[in-house]
């Protein structure tokens, strides 16, 4: 039985390049590997994953067809995993169908994403991933401020830490992984 992964992160935690590492390992062994992301982020540039070491994965966005579109290509060619960036904006029909994918189809399916917004808060698509995924892992940073494992993310705004704003955020530049220490004490919390 196929598994449905999610490996989440905060910023800055290797998420692209692992995901483009992921996928090289399976197409240099001459294996289909399906590589998605999320049409929220434009980031990148069209269907296109950049990792800040400078490589590159071409992809397509996921949408409402993405169980269909997989089960034609796997008929026709077989398809060994799917892979899934920016795995936090996927809605909750989007999750169930990559499940539907590894259940159905046994194909495994990796995601990859943030954990939680600036205000830290469960984004929608890691809530369902946490909830449904057979296999979770933390991928690991170290905070910003000082040498503590970084398990939140923190918004700079004009370099002013700030957990108010829009959920969705996007732009690395403002956003920096650190500690819950260090987010509490710059955050002014109790
Ligand atoms: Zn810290």
């Amino acid at each position: 039985m196929a598994k449905l992964y999610y490996r989440y992160g905060t910023m800055q935690s290797n998420k692209s390049n692992q995901i483009i590492t992921t996928h090289h390992q399976y197409t240099t062994q001459g294996k289909q590997c399906l590589a998605y992301s999320t049409p929220i982020d434009t980031r990148s540039g069209y269907r296109k994953i950049k990792s800040r070491i400078g490589l590159e994965l071409v992809c397509e966005y996921i949408t409402d067809t993405i169980y269909d579109d997989v089960k034609a290509i796997h008929e026709k060619n077989r398809v060994h995993a799917v892979v899934v960036d920016e795995a936090q904006f996927l809605s909750k029909k989007d999750v169930h169908r990559l499940s539907d994918i590894a259940d159905d189809l046994d194909i495994p399916v990796i995601c990859f994403g943030l954990k939680t917004d600036f205000r830290n808060q469960l984004f929608q698509g890691s809530q369902v991933l946490l909830e449904l995924a057979d296999a979770i892992d933390e991928l690991k940073t170290i905070c910003q401020f000082c040498n503590k494992k970084a398990t939140l993310n923190m918004r700079l705004l004009d370099g002013r830490p700030t957990n108010v704003g829009e959920t969705i955020q996007i732009g690395d530049e403002e956003y920096v992984p650190v500690c819950r220490k260090c987010y509490k004490e710059r955050l002014g919390l109790d």
